[in-house]
């Protein structure tokens, strides 16, 4: 016997037909004689949705952009996964299988008080673990758990798979299975290109890029849980039938591990690509080069929640005035804007320019620690393409280049296949 948690994203639970299916992948684990924790996201579509209306409940008159209650926020889109949690409870039982739904605030999965994007404090899993023993399935709802102020948070987009990590880590799971509406983790988005390849595995490293970088089928922060704690975790389809051969096998199911680097024996020097668009760049022109300034730009932004990416500030010719260019999301863009309105005579500077439609495209891969020309070779396949460079920045294990967005799956296919991902 062993605990697993199994948690199903948005297309997983789309309607209650899937959610039927997804009903009897659990009833396989029990029946295997597991105990198991399920963690569901909301329908999908349904988040977008929601958070659509507080958008539209929350704009004052005349404004471009709207700035809302995040606590009320998180009353609203937790809501999608309280519907799946209950319905798939239901379905369960009407199968024979003894289950329950769990809110986040009823088990309760702690967390700070950062509503929209709060992070998970503590887990106490006493009860939950109590009632595995009574065999009793726990459908705990994604996405949320209880703030400081005891009021509904939520983690974040994509939070219901740090939710599953997480419950995983509090239970001491053997195994958290993320399934989700692709067989495993691909070299990239297999929706842009066909050619890529699914990966037996990924180091937690490269993941956490992978994800932070643009490709969603993880929240960065579920990756960090995982490394953090152990955590052995799985990417699967929920799409495959829950009794095809080989779904039940406990120590190598179908889909891609996430784990250490050295649990990997062919390494690659580029694992994957990924990419990010919607980025919005931001050049204030003829900044005052002196110390402070960068803390005088980017506090404020930081201060009103905008997350800034790519820093790229040149050397000032004269010693007195300099260039200083970086991205935002787009949607973030008229807020970025407001405020560096404001602060403008406490940093000085002559102008600000912008641009929007940019994407963000990324290589990744642990083998660039030690192998040189991995940069060179994407910026004259990209050349080659006709494809112009924004900016670049570079970390130990990866490579990021700034784009026009209409160029992104050109960049993100010519990048795949330059560096042979496209090849078994
Ligand atoms: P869920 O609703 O199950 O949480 P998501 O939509 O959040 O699913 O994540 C799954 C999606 O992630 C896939 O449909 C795929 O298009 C996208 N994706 C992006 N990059 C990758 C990648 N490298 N490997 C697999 N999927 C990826
Ligand atoms: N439903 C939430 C979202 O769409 C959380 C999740 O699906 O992981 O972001
Ligand atoms: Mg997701």
């Amino acid at each position: 016997m062993a605990r697993i948690v199994m948690k199903f994203g948005g297309t997983s639970v789309a309607d209650i037909d899937r959610i039927r299916n997804v009903a009897r992948h659990i009833k396989r684990e029990v029946l295997a004689g597991h105990e198991v924790a399920v963690v569901v996201s909301a329908m999908s579509g349904k988040t977008n949705e929601l958070v659509g209306w507080v958008r539209e409940a929350s704009k004052a008159e005349g404004a471009n952009f709207n700035i809302y209650d995040a606590r009320e926020y998180d009353t609203v889109v937790a809501s999608g996964e309280q519907v799946t949690s209950g319905l798939l409870a239901l379905v369960l039982q009407a199968m024979g299988v003894h289950a329950r739904s769990w809110q986040g605030w009823q088990i309760p999965i702690r967390t700070d008080g950062a509503h929209g994007a709060a992070r998970i404090a503590a887990i106490d899993a006493a009860l939950m673990i109590e009632r595995f023993g009574q065999g009793q399935v726990a459908v705990i709802a994604g996405f949320q758990g209880i703030g400081p102020d005891n009021r509904i948070a939520t983690l974040g987009r994509g939070g219901s798979d740090t939710s599953a990590v997480a419950v995983a880590a509090a239970i001491g799971a053997d195994r958290c299975d993320i399934y989700t509406d692709v067989d495993g983790v691909y070299t990239t988005d297999p929706r842009i290109e066909p050619r890529a390849r699914r990966l037996a595995k990924i180091s937690f490293e490269e993941m956490l890029e992978m994800a932070s970088l643009g490709a969603k089928v993880l929240q960065v922060r579920s990756v960090e849980l995982a490394m953090v704690h152990g955590v052995r975790t799985f990417v699967r389809s929920s799409f495959e039938a829950p009794d095809a051969p080989g779904m039940g096998d406990f120590d190598n199911p179908p889909g891609t591990l996430i784990c250490d680097e050295d649990e990997i024996v062919e390494q690659q020097v580029v694992t994957g690509i990924a990419y990010a668009k919607d980025e919005a760049q931001i050049t204030l022109r003829r900044v005052a080069d002196r110390p402070g300034v960068a803390g005088g730009i980017f506090g404020p932004l930081a201060e009103a929640g905008i997350n800034v990416d790519m820093i790229v500030q040149n050397m000032s010719e004269d010693g007195a005035r300099t260039d200083m260019t970086f991205t935002v999301p787009s949607g973030d863009l008229d807020k970025a804007l407001a405020v560096l309105g404001q602060t403008r005579d406490s940093i000085g500077f002559d102008a600000i320019q912008h641009d929007q439609g940019l994407a963000k495209v990324s290589v990744i891969g642990i083998g660039m620690r030690s192998h040189a020309g991995v940069a060179a070779t994407a910026f004259k396949a990209l050349a080659e393409r006709g494809i112009n460079i924004r900016a670049i920045t570079t970390s130990e294990i990866k490579i990021s280049i700034l784009i026009d967005d209409p160029y992104t799956e050109l960049a993100v296919r010519t990048l795949h296949s330059v560096y042979g991902l496209d090849k078994q």
